[in-house]
């Protein structure tokens, strides 16, 4: 049996989330904008849906938007921001995914807007004195910065990122990819006018994710085609992944503080036997801080063999886990080259979820533990 520590790439689907989802591929198949009987029962579990998801973290209906997932709900943030709010200058970190920081470089390169980059120490703790500089010094800006970093782990404190945004009138993006169904949002408490969530980072299905946008931040039409999600994405909704996004959210905040307990004492137990019985381990970014990492991930620096990559051997000996964000594999990590990392060693990011098991740990450092006593022998 494969040991499966790569849940920051994505999680295996909950089988009540599959349970709830199969009616909605083979019996209530009708088209939401179809009129009869089928049809209406179709739009009304898209706005069930809804109205649920809205429920759990405090928002309005009206505010969520179903996306394809969290590229697409971050893509949709930002151009609305420069499109429909005419923003100029984004301010943002050098640890957002991709999906922020292509979008950001594609709009900059066209002359659309100026980038700003937080500073940042060698953990990649974000300088919030430095934002606020950025933010006094210069016109309305869009705030884009990620909850959680999907590499290192790094928690950043979006609360008063919010309450500053809201002081200097900025728009404020951030990326909860990693965070929503791991930690609960208040909408109402928290100052940002775009959020950005992914189904299969919580057990859900792939492809499906929402936007949540503030009422009365304007936002544009990515898509065109028919009058869906109130004009602004066309195209049929994905109303089985909606159904599943929804589910694993319900399942998700129903037990969220066991599950949060449970992970971070798999995490913990992990870091104990690391520094314990592996050779020179190291830990990147706030990984190893329980109250400033994502208890989801951990980020470990290990001697690099001189035969393989540690990843390859990893990977031969049945534990799948990775180097950094799954999108840029083959890449070096723009977040890591961000923070004080070792050349000498093999960064490797170990991602847990409520599935794995103390065993499966303890699996995991027999084999280091191995590799590197073959090694030294
Ligand atoms: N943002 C972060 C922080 C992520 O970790 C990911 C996925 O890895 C994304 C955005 C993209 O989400 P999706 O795979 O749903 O497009």
């Amino acid at each position: 049996m494969r040991i499966y520590l790569d849940n920051a790439a994505t999680t295996p689907l909950d089988k009540e989330v599959f349970d709830a989802m199969t009616p909605y591929l083979l019996d209530h198949y009708g088209n939401p904008s179809s009129h009869h009987e089928q049809g209406r029962r179709a739009r009304h579990a898209i706005e069930e849906c809804r109205n649920t998801i809205a429920g759990l973290l405090n928002a309005l209906p009206e505010e969520i938007i179903f996306t394809s997932g969290g590229t697409e709900a971050d893509n949709t943030a930002i151009l609305s921001a420069v499109h429909a709010a005419g923003i100029g200058h984004v301010i943002t970190t050098r640890f957002e995914h991709h999906a922020v920081l292509h979008t950001l470089r594609d709009l900059q390169t066209k002359g659309l807007i100026k980038i700003s980059f937080i500073d940042n120490d060698a953990h990649g703790n974000l300088d919030l004195q430095h934002l606020e500089q950025l933010l006094a010094s210069n016109t309305r800006s869009l705030v884009s910065v990620m909850h959680a970093n999907n590499e290192i782990g790094n928690l950043n404190d979006i609360e008063y990122i919010g309450q500053l945004c809201e002081r200097y009138d900025a728009l404020f993006h951030t990326d909860t990819v990693q965070t929503v169904g791991h930690y609960r949002h208040d909408l109402q408490k928290l100052k940002v006018h775009f959020l950005a969530a992914s189904a299969h980072k919580f057990h859900g299905p792939k492809g499906v994710g929402f936007l949540y946008c503030r009422k009365g931040t304007p936002l544009i039409q990515l898509i065109h085609g028919g009058g869906q999600e109130k004009k602004l994405r066309a195209g049929t909704e994905n109303i089985h992944g909606i159904v599943g996004l929804t589910t694993a959210l319900q399942i998700a905040y129903a037990e969220i503080d066991e599950h949060q307990a449970y992970i971070q004492q798999l995490k913990d137990h992990f870091i104990k036997r690391l520094l314990n019985e592996v050779p020179e381990v190291s830990f990147n970014g706030n990984s190893a801080h329980a109250d400033k990492s994502l208890y989801t991930v951990l980020n470990v620096g290990l001697p690099a063999l001189e035969y393989s990559s540690l990843l390859r051997c990893l990977d031969e000996q049945g534990i799948s886990v990775s180097g950094g964000s799954a999108c840029s594999t083959g890449s070096s990590s723009h977040v890591l080259q961000a923070i004080n990392t070792s050349a000498h060693k093999d960064n490797v990011r170990f991602s847990f979820s409520k599935f794995n098991t103390i065993a499966e740990i303890d699996s995991v450092i027999t084999i280091l533990s191995n590799i590197y006593q073959t090694l030294a022998a």
